[in-house]
């Protein structure tokens, strides 16, 4: 092995990364910076995070150049100085919090004001959330979920209907009164009994299962948290809307 192997490799890894920092900075859509930031990854290898530091950072300040220059950029949270974070325009102060579950919550609350400041510019729940989930680490991608949301994707589903599933898996053993675990329930248009057959968990769109005790129908009905909890207390047991 010459004496110079090492130099001569650094060296090319160096003239590597500075190609793929080059292609990043010129990259002019979110799918090129995606691109170019995937064949850098492939290039350097996947798990060597010094080398990929200088990816990282032209990956990041390009996706923050393309939401600056983009008339819906400014839905792509951005934080800086004085921990402000900043969303169409208006400006947040995020807290410190003194331990890990203080940085937690101070993030939870700037989650909820952020994503209030995305929904009333329009945008959908399930877009703000993809949004609030790749912003900090990953600008362009955020960028791209906003062009996909303008483009008619990650619509939100219609709430507080029934949604008929195309499986059917046979009327259910249960009767109001005889019920023991006294659960919601409402008239079914076959002439029998729906009853709440139990929810998914998720924040702000929570797929709740309803089921007959006479037909074989399964629905699906998209409920607020606030809703899950109206139809779920016990003097509400009928789910009124
Ligand atoms: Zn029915």
């Amino acid at each position: 092995m010459p004496s110079n192997w090492r130099e001569g490799r650094s060296t090319g890894i160096k003239a590597a990364t500075a190609q793929h920092v080059a292609a990043l900075a010129s990259a002019s859509t979110p799918a090129e910076i995606e691109s170019a930031f995937q064949a850098a990854l492939n290039d350097l290898g996947r798990y060597r995070s010094s080398r990929h530091r200088p990816i990282h950072a032209a990956m990041v300040a390009r996706g923050l150049e393309l939401c600056a220059a983009h008339p819906r950029g400014g839905f792509v949270p951005r934080f800086g100085a004085g921990r402000r974070l900043h969303v169409r325009g208006e400006v947040y102060r995020v807290g410190r919090g003194q331990n890990s579950t203080g940085v937690r919550y101070v993030w939870a609350y700037a989650e909820r004001w952020a994503r209030a400041r995305m929904e009333d510019g329009g945008l959908s729940i399930t877009a703000s959330k993809r949004v609030w989930g790749s912003w900090s680490d990953y600008p362009h991608r955020a960028l791209r979920v906003i062009e996909e949301f303008d483009a008619g994707k990650h619509r939100d589903p219609v709430m507080n209907t029934l949604i008929r599933q195309p499986d059917s898996r046979g009327p259910i053993r249960c009767e109001i009164g005889e019920d023991q675990d006294r659960r919601a329930h409402r008239p079914c248009e076959c002439g029998g009994t729906l009853f709440d057959w139990g929810c998914g968990w998720s924040s702000r769109i929570i797929p709740l299962e309803w089921r007959c005790n006479r037909c074989s129908a399964v629905f699906i009905e998209y409920v607020s948290d606030e809703r899950l909890r109206a139809i779920r207390t016990p003097s509400h047991p009928a789910g009124a809307a």
